[in-house]
């Protein structure tokens, strides 16, 4: 059987074709194979001297082949670039940052909670998490003790049952993948971190830092208010929704990310607004919307669920949810966060005792679900 479904736009494969997207921005694309991915957006912000590059793709030699076609498309050597921009931390957006950092001499920004899964040292030094700014969210996590845990996330999950391994070959794989991964995937250092509200020269203009927690908790936006262009990473994309981190015991993402929504639904003014995957669009407040919109029909969705199931586990819960071959790690984590903001705002009752918690859902209707 085929599958007719059309491509996502965040699914097509990368196009050798630069664009100019925003004054100042060209849009490179570098091919990546991820769940639902065909290819990142690498935007490089062009000034006086040189460019500032966001998100410059995967580790490994096929990415970075690539990379240098695509500068050398753009007119631009890897001398050029004098900034490296990681909007989060996902391999597929900060992984080729190492490489083209040290090759270039270029300095490294990120939010200051970046931080991988790869990482064995902190990147944040817990003693400035109180030293003022308006990192509201971020304080709040570190103080409720809920940032990410050391753990890897194949190691174990939040919510309970053993290590995840895939099935199968893809079990096989995944084992023998893990020390070539780890090597790979080192975490670049980042020279400047921002925090929401800083400003950075770019493009020959003034660009805002936007902290918007939820896909990750590093999350970073860059609002630039001269030219009107928004850059949104993964925290907008234009046709799918964003996955939503289920780390771990204290956080809740979900309500985390929905607050990162309406953070960038008040902004005035936007024309362009760039995502890391997908094509460029305008209506950022509307796409942010349908997105929010799409998290209240899940909770509604798992409230029906929740009826027919009762107490259940989350992997259960995801196997109601989601078709057979989406079934895994990211899926469950993605329930994960929806059950566990459920829970801590008094909608869910969490069965413990077990080696793998159930979940039942007792609020038959969402008077605590952020919406409108
Ligand atoms: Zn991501
Ligand atoms: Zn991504």
């Amino acid at each position: 059987m085929t599958d007719v479904r059309p491509l996502k736009q965040e699914q097509e494969p990368a196009s050798s074709e630069v664009t100019e997207v925003a004054p100042g921005v060209l849009r490179l694309q570098l091919p990546i194979q991820m769940p639902g991915l065909g290819h990142v957006n690498t935007y490089a912000l062009i000034d006086r001297s040189g460019a500032a590059l966001v998100d410059p793709g995967m580790p490994g030699p096929a990415n970075w082949k690539a990379l240098q076609q695509q500068l050398q498309q753009a007119g631009l050597r890897v001398a050029d670039v004098h900034t490296v921009i990681i909007t989060h931390s996902h391999p597929d957006h900060f992984g080729g940052a190492a490489r083209l950092a040290k090759d270039s001499g270029a300095q490294v920004v990120t939010h200051e909670a970046f931080k991988t899964v790869w990482d064995d040292h902190d990147h944040v030094d817990s003693s400035d998490a109180d030293a003022g700014g308006e990192e509201v969210d971020f304080e709040a996590l570190n103080a409720k003790g809920a940032m990410p845990p050391r753990r890897k996330p194949w190691d174990s999950t939040a919510w309970g049952g053993n290590e995840y391994q895939p099935p199968g070959v893809k079990g096989l794989m995944f084992r023998y993948a893990r020390p070539l991964m780890r090597r790979q995937f080192r975490t670049p250092e980042a020279n400047r971190k921002l925090r929401n509200g800083d400003v950075i020269k770019l493009a020959n203009r003034e660009w805002i830092a936007v902290h918007t927690p939820g896909h990750t908790l590093d999350h970073l936006c860059l609002w630039d208010p001269e030219e009107g262009t928004f850059l949104s990473g993964d925290h907008v994309l234009p046709t799918i929704t964003p996955h939503i981190a289920g780390l771990g015991e204290g956080a809740d993402t979900l309500a985390l990310f929905i607050s990162s929504l309406d953070r960038v639904t008040e902004i005035d003014g936007v024309k362009y607004v760039l995502p890391a995957h997908g094509h460029p669009f305008v209506d950022l407040a509307g796409r942010a919307n349908e997105i929010r919109g799409h998290h209240d029909a899940r909770m509604q969705r798992l409230r029906e669920v929740s009826v027919e199931l009762g107490p259940a586990t989350v992997q259960e819960f995801t196997q109601r949810i989601f078709r057979p071959d989406r079934w895994g790690f990211m899926a469950e984590s993605e329930i994960f966060a929806h059950m566990r903001h459920l829970e801590l705002t008094g909608q869910a009752d969490r069965l413990d005792g077990e080696a793998t918690p159930r979940f039942v859902i007792t609020a038959d209707h969402p008077q605590n679900v952020p919406s409108t």
